[in-house]
């Protein structure tokens, strides 16, 4: 399923050959469970060692080092808010992560970008309203790249994604409103 350069993969985003990779990173940037750990593991130990020299940052944000030994040619660790009922601003944060990411490809004059479901998996963000937040931005600020894939690791988020770009494709200007 494809809206305007947005498209929905189902697998693991270590193996995606796009420009760039996001990581669903923490804030010291050193490396934790789940896909964080999947990408250290596929780039090699040369990964910790450019993240160690990023001094950390700040949930909302991200940061970029090269792939390594990924076919992607960047990884950009964005740290997603963790989810506490949604009033202590993680909407924003986590539309600031797929923003930032969204302006470091743009930087680096990149065509083509994955990201996971950022902050739904240890952080806990519900995943309906993570998407809808991930589809949102990247319709917003996404218009420089070819490609953008949400890369689903579970068929159940891949399902909600398929969903949210369908839901466009029939009514693109209504959505756009409503999302
Ligand atoms: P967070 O700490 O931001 O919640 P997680 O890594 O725990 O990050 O989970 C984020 C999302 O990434 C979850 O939907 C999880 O299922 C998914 N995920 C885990 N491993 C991979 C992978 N190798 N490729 C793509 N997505 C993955």
């Amino acid at each position: 399923m494809s809206f305007m350069n947005m498209t929905v993969v189902r697998g693991d985003i270590t193996t995606r050959a796009v420009d760039a990779i996001v990581n669903a990173a923490n804030a010291s940037l050193l490396g934790g469970g789940g896909v964080d750990g999947a990408i250290h593991r596929a780039a090699g130990p040369e990964l910790l060692r450019a993240c160690r020299l990023l001094h950390g940052c700040p949930t909302g944000s991200a940061k970029a080092t090269p792939g390594f030994r990924l076919a992607a040619r960047w990884i950009f660790h964005a740290v997603g808010p963790v989810w506490s009922g949604g009033t202590r601003g993680e909407a924003e944060k986590l539309a600031g992560c797929y923003r930032a990411c969204l302006e470091l490809a743009h930087q680096h004059g990149l065509r083509s970008i994955a990201f996971p479901a950022l902050s739904t998996g240890i952080y806990k963000y519900p995943r309906r309203q993570a998407a809808e937040i991930a589809v949102r931005t990247c319709r917003t600020f996404g218009h420089s790249l070819e490609r953008i894939e949400f890369v689903c690791f579970d068929e159940e988020t891949a399902a909600i994604y398929r969903s949210l770009l369908a839901r466009s494709l029939l009514a693109p200007e209504r959505e756009q409103a409503a999302l």
